[in-house]
């Protein structure tokens, strides 16, 4: 007896091959229907006997393609029509609930076979791609996903490519941004002033002129990369004064697991990653006798590794010979990556000697990721292409659309409907009016993409942070209503959400700075509760940062703050301060022009700075970032911490006091080896969380702990407080799909916002 069935699949479903398969699937099994995407679900009719269509059904989630996610299948029975054969339906334009866009995919390695083999027909041609491979979000323009709703419409399809798009047997069936030589994107050479360049090969001109020490303004995926071959130093050395970057490290672009493996240490969980069609830049550890000009990453044991991830990379590098090259975002330091070409033009022009470029536009400026592996699973340190706009799926739902608006640095966005969160790609620190109107015009393309607008606006409580201004601004012409969440609490909630996890937990946020109820510049956080609220459990200490915002540029100025406060005389370690320091020494003790501070990052600026690691930073991070390196170089393990104090103040809040630490460290410094200093001053930190989570499972029986914060990008760090945490029973979270540092704040203001409307 035939029967029809009516199936709606819901998840990451467009885009990825699946309708093809639903009809391969069809036609394997001799059933008739269609199959149609409609807004963020794929709709399938199919008509046959009843024996088929359970197997259909079975395979529906069992064999759906590499690159997608079924969340949810629904099913209907219905009465069989007349239909002869299984079709795929054109789009439905009606936009209605649960619209997904996907991010970007590496290359595949069919698509790379085909590139390297002279006999196909797409032998060398930069924009290759098919239903498992290519661009997604950065040629989005709206949904449904369809190519006359990306960045591909102005290319028309030549007979050849049609044939494949429409062939049910090819892997290009219907695999929207597929093109060829003939009728897609094409490249072009152009020098500094951005005249055409007469080539014939394009990419090999440019091989050569990057051999050459020249530097490159190449268009990728999400926007520019700045590249030159990663082996001359000095190369490196003149992106770098171009660049105006001083010691931030460059990644660097292989060809494949065996290049990157011959300059670093891989790890299979780190291969996982490099090969995943995420391709994110990994934090690898550099093999002695690597080949990478020291410049990339100065002083550095661990550098950024990406593999080739389009078309346009792998043909590069076979070019250079499999030479690495660095691959930065094509910007001066600070400024957004320049993504549209005229932009590019004008502002990469000082700062290569040649650009490599395409007419296929960019929707979405898209920074490449970066990832690191940490006591055995992901920690992300930016998500971004590859990543977004995949939703983190929550535990609780929204009940109406919610914008989180993020935080100041390191800025992304998110936005919530029904059970999951998009978060947005790597926007950067909303400090230039370039940056902050990208972060407004990158909420306005995910609104439309993902047919959303928001009823309730969520923000962090500083009051001058660009991402605050623009909630307020927008609730007040829109009528919205706004939650503003702190920081810190949001650090929380953020982990929390990332490990499904509801609490109650002892939250530890540490990080550099984070506005606080009380005013002061928080960020030695430990906070009882969960998502919904927390209390302030136990904090650092307050110490002043003398001359406020100086103080995170020149961490000799903690240093001497911590000194003082210790009853130190900062003479003890720069004996020739002079008039300088008796200035510094007056401005920490005057409260108006040093705020107080209870950060864990000003923590290890001042220990850096004592440790004479680095006494100016040129990036934020930078100290405490040397002192882990320093740390990793201990040769002894198993050191014990140093002593600190954690007492309660008159309110009944723990306070963690580690002036002791600060004189022993004083002490030691002239005849203990500053590594085993550095991996002592670790110990103490994880000491010091251990014992106020001792004190949260004695008073109120709490014995899981969250770990956020910026601090926790920190690898040393977090391995150990996980391993000593878990060994005295406590359940430990930390972060594995989102990013601890500021990048993570965005989820974290949605969980809070989630859980008090509930
Ligand atoms: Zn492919
Ligand atoms: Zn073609
Ligand atoms: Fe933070």
């Amino acid at each position: 007896m035939r029967e029809r069935r009516e199936y709606s699949v819901l998840g990451l479903v467009q885009g990825v091959g699946f309708r093809p398969f639903v009809h391969r699937l069809a036609t394997k099994l001799a059933l008739v229907g269609d199959v149609r995407n409609a807004a963020g679900r794929v709709e399938i009719n199919v008509e046959g006997e009843p024996d088929q269509l359970d197997a259909f059904g079975r395979a529906l989630r069992d064999e759906a393609p590499p690159a997608s996610r079924v969340e949810h299948v629904s099913q209907r029975i219905a009465s069989p029509t007349d239909a002869r054969d299984f079709r795929i339906r054109e789009s439905d334009d009606d936009a209605s609930a649960d619209v997904f866009v996907l991010p970007d995919l590496a290359t595949c390695d069919d698509c790379r076979r085909e590139l390297f083999d002279p006999a196909d027909r797409r032998f060398g041609y930069a924009f290759s791609s098919c239903t498992y491979c290519g661009p997604r979000l950065t040629i989005v323009d709206d949904v449904p996903y369809d190519r006359a709703r990306t960045a591909m419409a102005r290319f028309e399809m030549c007979g050849a490519c049609r044939r494949e798009y429409e062939d049910v047997g090819d892997r290009r069936f219907h695999a929207e941004p597929i093109a060829c030589a003939e009728c897609g994107p094409r490249l072009t050479l152009r020098d500094r002033a951005w005249a055409e360049v007469a080539s014939r090969d394009p990419i090999f001109d440019a091989a050569t002129r990057l051999f050459a020490g020249e530097i490159g303004a190449i268009k990728g995926l999400g926007g520019y990369h700045l590249a030159c071959v990663a082996t001359s130093d000095t190369a490196v050395a003149t992106l770098r004064a171009r660049k105006h970057r001083d010691d931030k490290p460059f990644a660097v672009m292989v060809a494949d697991v065996a290049a990157a493996a011959a300059q670093c240490h891989v790890s299979p969980a780190e291969e996982a990653l490099l090969v995943s069609s995420r391709a994110p830049i990994v934090l690898l550890r550099r093999k002695e006798g690597s080949t990478f000009a020291p410049r990339v990453a100065p002083g550095n044991p661990n550098v950024g590794v990406v593999l080739a991830y389009t078309p346009l990379h792998h043909a590069l590098l076979a070019a250079c010979g499999r030479t690495p090259l660095v691959m930065t975002s094509g910007n001066l330091s600070d400024e957004p990556i320049a993504h549209d070409d005229e932009d590019a033009a004008s502002r990469l022009a000082e700062l290569c000697d040649f650009f490599l470029v395409h007419d296929r536009p960019i929707r979405v400026r898209c920074d490449d990721s970066v990832t690191r592996v940490v006591a055995g699973a992901e920690l992300p340190i930016r998500r971004s292409r590859g990543y977004a706009p995949q939703p983190i799926t929550l535990r609780s739902r929204a009940a109406a659309p919610i914008l989180a608006a993020g935080p100041q640095l390191k800025a992304t966005f998110a936005l919530a409907r029904g059970p999951y969160a998009f978060i947005s790609h790597h926007i950067g620190d909303l400090d230039e009016l370039a940056t902050v109107r990208a972060y407004a015009t990158a909420i306005q393309h995910y609104e439309r993409m993902l047919r959303l607008r928001p009823e309730l606006i969520v923000h962090d409580l500083h009051p001058d942070y660009a991402s605050t201004r623009y909630a307020l601004t927008r609730a007040h012409e829109q009528g919205l209503p706004v939650i503003g969440v702190q920081h810190h609490h949001a650090h929380v909630a953020s982990c929390l959400a990332d490990n499904e996890h509801d609490g109650p937990v002892l939250g530890v946020a540490f990080d550099g700075t984070g506005y606080g109820h009380d005013g002061a510049i928080w960020g030695g956080e430990l906070l009882l509760g969960d998502a919904r609220a927390v209390q302030r459990f136990a904090h650092l200490r307050y110490v002043g940062m003398p001359g406020g915002d100086r103080a995170i540029v020149e961490p000799r100025r903690m240093a001497i703050a911590y000194l003082l406060d210790s009853g130190l005389d900062p003479a003890v370690i720069w004996p020739d301060l002079g008039r300088e320091g008796e200035l510094l020494a007056q401005v920490a003790r005057r409260p108006s022009l040093s705020p107080l501070t209870s950060s864990v990052g000003r923590l290890y600026d001042a220990v850096a700075a004592i440790l004479g690691v680095r006494e100016r930073v040129t990036f934020e991070g930078q100290a405490a970032m040397e002192l882990e390196w320093l740390a990793a170089s201990a040769a002894n393990e198993e050191l014990p911490a140093y002593p600190f104090d954690l007492e309660r103040d008159a309110s009944g809040t723990w306070v963690l006091d580690m002036r002791r630490c600060i004189r022993a460290i004083v002490a030691e410094r002239a005849h203990r080896e500053h590594a085993s200093i550095s991996l002592r001053f670790h110990l103490t930190i994880v000491e010091a969380i251990r014992a106020v989570v001792a004190e949260a499972r004695r008073e109120h029986g709490i014995d899981a702990t969250a770990l956020s914060g910026g601090v926790f990008a920190n690898a040393l760090l977090l391995e150990r407080a996980v391993r000593t945490l878990s060994l005295d029973g406590v359940t430990v979270l930390r972060h594995r799909r989102v990013c601890p540092n500021d990048g993570g704040i965005a989820l974290g203001q949605l969980a809070v916002a989630m859980a008090q409307g509930s």
